[in-house]
């Protein structure tokens, strides 16, 4: 690159000093609270080149070998760079790395395989399933037709595979989707297989939360009980930059292929997919599965910690990088309050309904927490027990102005000794 990373820095101080500010105030941020929403990480800097860099200003329609533009030398090798690292990472025949995010990458699955008024099987918005899993609000719950399976009430977060089934049976849905923003524990892949295959239906697993995990070989791969279509993101556990990937079987290949282009979107973003094969080759490291397997310990650890505490978790601990603490159960204060109570000592954290949550989407009875970002930083098992620590006595006594300011302190400190990577 003639212009290194840092003279287009110099150049933004210089020129647009208000943008400038505002991104220096989100390093500082970054810096010096601790991230436990459970779906952000710290990119590496070798993605925040990728990013940044000339690729932006190119076209590229189409796939690589196949475009509408010219000058692809490098776009080309780029892509199918991302490509084949994707395939090799999760065994599967196809990867698709266009997809500008997650929302964009899940409608062109379902616009490659239905028809408006068609029917997806798909977990219940309240026990973990994603906004793009058809919730009421979002386009795609007017065009397809979502139909809801849940979580079995007190049982640690089993799937009623009993309703799965009868719901398929009844409503013979186009695709069974298994996928979660809000659930702590692994799936079982096998068990929604048997009921698609029952039907008919084609399986889709939406892996986003969890996509790192599954790449590192620490959580299982949907590929491995034959899935027909696995969604990911790419900026969540994986630690990439923000986008999406589809990856599939070869029979769909050229399905997925064109509903992504021209079906959904135009040009790619290059420089993301540059930034996408830059984090797939970090993944496919032997340190990466050591980071996926410390962001498991980190997660247990710190549910531990919490339910010594006397904390209520839902499903009653975790499999995965996320935890939901029932603030309700826990403490009697809702999501939002503790949500903003985290948020006064410095501990960034999401309000987030719970099963069957008889409160409101903005004053729900939980917060989640996630353990990938501040294990990226370098925590361990002794920093996540003093934080469950502190989440415990700040969600549970609230605490007065000075006690909260000293616990600020004490978790600036804490991050001081863990510093974000790039910055
Ligand atoms: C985050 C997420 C998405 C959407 O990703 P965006 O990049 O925010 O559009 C889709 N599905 C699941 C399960 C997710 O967790």
């Amino acid at each position: 690159m003639n212009v290194g990373l840092e003279s287009y820095r110099a150049l933004l101080r210089r020129n647009d000093p208000e943008v400038f500010a505002a991104i220096a105030g989100e390093e500082q941020r970054q810096q010096s609270g601790i991230e436990l929403i459970p779906s952000e990480n710290y990119t590496y800097p070798e993605v925040l080149a990728a990013l940044g860099s000339v690729l932006t200003n190119k076209y590229s329609e189409g796939y690589p070998g196949r475009r509408y533009y010219g000058g692809q030398r490098y776009t080309d090798a780029i892509e199918e760079i991302a490509c084949a690292r994707a395939r090799a990472l999760f065994r599967c025949d196809h990867a698709n790395v266009q997809p500008l995010s997650g929302s964009p990458m899940n409608q062109a699955v379902y616009f490659a395989f239905l028809r408006p008024g068609d029917t997806v099987l798909a977990m219940d918005l309240s026990h973990g399933g994603h906004l793009t899993h058809g919730a009421p609000v979002s386009h795609m719950g007017r065009v397809f037709r979502f139909v809801r399976y849940r979580t079995v009430p007190d049982e640690a977060g089993r799937i009623d595979f009993d309703e799965v089934r009868r719901l398929a049976r009844e409503t013979r849905p186009k695709i069974v989707l298994c996928g979660y923003t809000s659930y702590p524990r692994d799936y079982d892949y096998a068990g929604f297989k048997a009921i698609a295959d029952e039907v008919g239906a084609l399986t889709m697993a939406d892996i986003s939360h969890v996509g790192g995990l599954v790449a590192a070989g620490v959580l299982q791969n949907p590929f491995d009980f034959g899935f027909d279509v696995v969604t990911t993101t790419t900026h969540k556990t994986l630690r990439g930059p923000r986008a999406g990937m589809i990856l599939c079987r070869r029979a769909h290949a050229a399905t997925i292929d064109q509903s992504v282009f021209p079906g959904l979107q135009g040009g790619p973003h290059m420089n993301t997919i540059a930034a996408v094969a830059v984090t797939l080759k970090k993944a496919q490291e032997p340190a990466f599965a050591a980071y996926a397997r410390q962001v498991l310990r980190n997660a247990r650890v710190l549910a531990d910690t919490l339910l010594a505490r006397g904390g209520v978790l839902v499903t009653g601990g975790t499999d995965n990088h996320m935890l939901v603490l029932d603030t309700v159960a826990t403490a009697g204060i809702d999501g939002r309050a503790a949500e903003q109570r985290l948020d006064a000592v410095g501990i960034t954290t999401n309000k987030q309904i719970i099963p069957d949550d008889p409160n409101p989407p903005l004053r729900p009875s939980g917060v989640r927490l996630g353990t990938p970002a501040a294990t990226t930083r370098g925590m361990r098992e002794p920093e996540m027990r003093r934080l469950g620590g502190w989440i415990a006595d700040t969600v549970c006594d609230g605490g007065d102005a000075a006690v909260l300011e000293r616990r600020r302190c004490d978790v600036a400190a804490l991050c001081e000794r863990f510093p974000v990577p790039g910055l």
